[in-house]
C-alpha cells in the first residue's frame, strides 16, 4: 500500500508486456533467456533472502516480491538503509537521457550508494581506532582485583543505583546524570518524566519547555539538545520511540548503535548495555576512574579515551559492572574526589594511595 505522507514512493502502472516479463521471472530470480531485456536485470526479490545491491539501473531492476511491479525509489532506498526522513530530489527514473547529466536521478542518488548505517558504522569504527582503542598490551588480570571486589561487595551489598530496567529510560537518565550530582539529576529525571510520560512526546516538544525542565541538572541547553536529538534518531531509525529490540541484539551491534546517537559517548552507551540489557560491560565515570587510579589498578594519569580498555584488561569477565557499580559506591561514600577518608576504608591495607601512618 502506498502511503502518502512517504516521499519517492510512487509506484507506476507498467506496459501489458513489461508486466509479462515481471510474471515470468521466478523468486529470488532473474529474467533469462530470450526474453532477457539488454541492460536490466528484472530481478524477483526474495523476502527471506538476501538483496543484491541496489545498482543506478535499479528503476528496471527489481521486482517486488509480493506484487507484479518493480519497486519503488522509496523501496529501494529502505534496501538500502537510507532513513525515510531522507528524500531524494531530481528526476525519478534513469534514462541514459543527456539531461541526465544536468539532474541527478533519484536512482542514481540511490545506485551503489554507501548504505547510511554501514557508513556510520564504518566512521565509528575508524573514530574508536584513532581515539579511543588503544589496547593495551594483554596482561594478566591484576591480582588484587578480585580481593578488592571481594572486599566491596562485604560493604555495599547494593546493586541498583536508581538505573532503569528499560532502555530507553535509562538513556535519559544517564544522560540527564552527566556531569551533576545525584540530588540535581534524579528530580529532574523525574520531572521530565512527569511531563512526558511517553518519551515519543519529546518529538514535537517546545526545547525551551525541556530546557526549561533540565536546568537544576546545569548543562540545559546541551542535554535539550542531546535527548530531543536521541529520540529523533530513534523514531527515525526503527519508526517508533523505543530500544526495546535492542534486547535481541549482540553487545557490539548494540553498543555500535548507541554510540551513533547524539551525546552518547562510552560510558552512556555501557550503562545503558548494562543496567538495562543486563550486559558484563564497565562504563568508567568518574568515580571509576578515581577510584582505580588511587588503587594503582590503572596509572594515576589515565585518561577517559584509555580507561574503559585498561581496566578491561584488569577486571575480569563477569566482574566488570559489579567493579563499576562498586566504584561508584565507595567513591561516593568514602574515597571521596576531595579528602577521600582512608581511615575508614575497608581498602586501606590494599592500597597505595593510604597515607602511610595508616598501615
Ligand atoms: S585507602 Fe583512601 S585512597 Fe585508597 S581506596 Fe580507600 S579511600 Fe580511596
Amino acid at each position: 500500500m502506498v502511503r502518502k505522507e512517504v516521499k519517492n514512493h510512487q509506484a507506476v502502472a507498467h506496459a501489458e508486456t513489461t508486466l509479462k516479463k515481471i510474471r515470468m521471472v521466478r523468486g529470488g530470480q532473474e529474467l533469462n533467456g530470450a526474453h532477457k531485456v539488454f541492460g536490466a536485470a528484472y530481478r524477483l526479490l526474495d523476502p527471506d533472502g538476501q538483496s543484491p545491491t541496489v545498482t543506478r539501473s535499479g528503476f528496471r531492476d527489481f521486482i517486488h516480491p509480493s506484487e507484479d511491479r518493480l519497486c519503488t525509489v522509496r523501496e529501494l532506498a529502505r534496501l538500502q538503509t537510507f532513513p525515510d526522513a531522507y528524500e531524494f530530489k531530481g528526476r525519478r527514473c534513469d534514462t541514459y537521457a543527456k539531461s541526465r547529466y544536468v539532474t541527478q536521478t533519484q536512482h542514481e542518488q540511490l545506485g551503489n550508494a554507501v548504505p547510511p548505517l554501514l557508513a556510520r558504522a564504518l566512521a565509528f569504527s575508524i573514530r574508536r581506532q584513532l581515539f579511543e582503542r588503544q589496547v593495551p598490551e594483554p596482561r594478566s588480570h591484576t591480582p588484587g582485583i578480585l580481593r578488592v571486589i571481594e572486599t566491596l561487595d562485604g560493604h555495599y551489598p547494593e546493586d541498583n543505583l536508581g538505573n532503569k530496567e528499560n532502555p530507553l529510560d535509562e538513556l535519559i537518565y544517564i544522560l540527564i546524570s552527566r556531569r551533576a550530582a545525584e540530588r540535581q539529576y534524579v528530580p529532574v529525571y523525574t520531572a521530565l518524566h512527569r511531563r512526558f510520560r511517553r518519551w515519543r512526546g519529546l518529538l514535537g516538544a517546545n526545547p525551551q519547555e525541556v530546557s526549561e525542565i533540565l536546568r537544576p541538572a546545569g548543562l540545559a541547553s546541551q542535554r535539550t539538545k542531546a535527548i530531543i536529538g536521541c529520540v529523533a534518531a530513534i523514531h527515525t531509525d526503527f519508526g517508533d520511540v523505543s530500544l526495546s529490540r535492542l534486547r535481541r541484539w549482540s553487545n557490539s551491534r548494540a553498543y555500535n548503535y548507541l554510540r551513533t546517537l547524539p551525546g552518547v559517548n562510552d560510558k552512556v552507551a555501557k550503562c545503558v548495555l548494562g543496567y538495562s540489557l543486563h550486559r558484563d560491560v564497565l562504563p568508567v565515570d568518574s568515580h571509576t576512574l578515581r577510584v582505580s587510579t588511587r588503587l594503582g589498578i590503572i596509572p594515576q594519569d589515565t585518561s577517559y579515551f584509555r580507561a574503559p580498555a585498561l581496566l578491561e584488561a584488569s577486571v575480569p569477565e563477569g566482574s566488570r559492572l559489579r567493579f563499576h557499580v562498586l566504584c561508584v559506591l565507595h567513591g561516593r561514600a568514602v574515597c571521596r574526589s576531595r579528602r577521600p577518608d582512608c581511615s575508614r576504608c575497608p581498602l586501606r591495607r590494599l592500597c597505595p594511595s593510604a597515607p602511610d601512618y595508616l598501615e
